[in-house]
């Protein structure tokens, strides 16, 4: 049952807050409160900058990256190898991606990956748009760095079946132990892929 709140007000604004993913209804009371002890800019700001961003952001029209243009900066980057496209599920892989240092290419955001359970198909996806990008025959490489779950799987192996017809290299992050693991807490299937996709010594200590 939920609490009482003192004020209609309050209880709406912790109904929204609520509805943010890992926010329970304690944790969007003590967000509440602390905007409450805030200046009023303060709170403004704040609505402002999320009014703003749902209003008048944009993704980009190659990569579908979010930006504020048409064409977001990494595209952009003549600096960057744009034979190589890294396949991402959402903005936030292309900023870990990113993180990294270790990639110049670009990117291509599908905005999930195939997830019967939760409805979500190939056509709801970023696909015929990345097959699209291929097919335009300046594309080298195709990396794919989905997650390494089920859903991850489908959808990796329905791209490569949808770009079976072209002449581009289909490659897929590394899956193995993690750095700073212990191999007898590994699990099997982890350890197995490991010694499956082995590097070379010298190799793995390119970095
Ligand atoms: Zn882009």
């Amino acid at each position: 049952m939920n609490p009482k709140y003192p004020s209609l007000l309050l209880e709406n604004a912790v109904n929204e807050f609520a509805k943010l993913p890992g926010i329970g209804r304690k944790t969007a009371l003590r967000l509440i409160l602390h905007l409450l002890r805030q200046d009023n800019s303060t709170v403004d700001g704040f609505a402002q900058a999320l009014t703003e961003l749902k209003h008048t952001v944009k993704y980009c029209k190659s990569c579908h990256n979010i930006c504020d243009n048409d064409i977001c900066p990494i595209c952009l980057d003549k600096s960057r190898d744009s034979s190589t496209i890294c396949v991402v599920e959402n903005i936030k892989e292309v900023m870990a991606v990113e993180n990294t240092m270790q990639f110049k290419g670009l990117y291509h955001v599908l905005g999930g990956i195939i997830s019967p359970i939760d409805g979500i198909g190939p056509a709801d996806l970023e696909i015929n748009s990345l097959i699209e990008r291929v097919a335009d025959g300046s594309i080298k490489e195709i990396i794919l760095a989905l997650s390494t779950t089920m859903e991850g799987d489908t959808t990796n192996f329905y791209i490569y079946k949808k770009l079976a017809p072209y002449d581009v290299k289909v490659s897929m992050i590394a899956r193995g132990i993690s750095i700073g693991d212990e191999i007898e807490y590994a699990d099997e299937i982890t350890l197995g892929r490991s010694i499956l996709n082995r590097t070379l010594f010298n190799e793995s200590y390119r970095m």
